[in-house]
């Protein structure tokens, strides 16, 4: 079984033991299917084609995570440090030297993201740094690919919850972290 990583708009599907038919969201009249077709790859077959995470500083305790070289529709993370670190927004791939990089900066106490483009591999980082709670818009939940299967409980003190509002692009990094409030629109992905 494998998850595999739709190359158009970069976001990770449940696990599978062949690719998806067809991905949902390209298909959504708001992202369209490449010219090519519907193609997929794994994290693994884009780390053999020489795929890597591109962390770097942006301003004093805000990180972009990206990747090089450009995957899906160019996503890119914002690692959000403060009392418990909070990921803005996935990137359809990570590796291990951006896990460390995170890890050096303070881990992840909670993932949050606005769109379904920019779920990426969200289970992923979650998984990486030990489950940590990824909370979603409740109105994206059918756009939602892949889910972890088990429950656990956050490792780590932090946001509560992430009031989850309208897209992303008007919204500073301290809006978010600010915002530490249950909120009947967000919804907390079992992780
Ligand atoms: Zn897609």
């Amino acid at each position: 079984m494998r998850c595999f990583i739709c190359r158009t708009c970069g976001v990770q599907q449940a696990a599978a033991s062949t690719p998806p038919e067809r991905c949902p969201i390209c298909e959504d009249e708001r992202q369209y299917v490449g010219w090519q077709g519907q193609q997929w790859t794994t994290l693994e077959e884009l780390r053999a084609e020489g795929y890597h995470s591109d962390v770097r500083p942006l301003e004093p305790d805000l990180f972009g995570i990206g990747t090089a070289p450009s995957l899906g529709i160019g996503q890119r993370a914002l690692l959000i440090r403060g009392d418990g670190n909070v990921l803005w927004v996935c990137a359809g791939y990570l590796d291990q030297e951006a896990i460390d990089q995170v890890r050096e900066l303070g881990g992840l106490a909670a993932i949050s993201a606005s769109h379904p483009h920019f779920y990426g591999c969200v289970v992923e980082w979650s998984q990486a740094f030990g489950g940590v709670p990824i909370y979603l818009p409740r109105a994206d939940a059918r756009w939602i690919m892949r889910r972890a299967t088990s429950r656990a409980r956050p490792s780590c003190t932090g946001p509560r919850a992430l009031r989850v509002a309208e897209p992303c692009w008007s919204a500073t990094p301290s809006r978010w972290c600010a915002t530490a409030a249950s909120s009947p629109s967000c919804a907390a992905i079992p992780t």
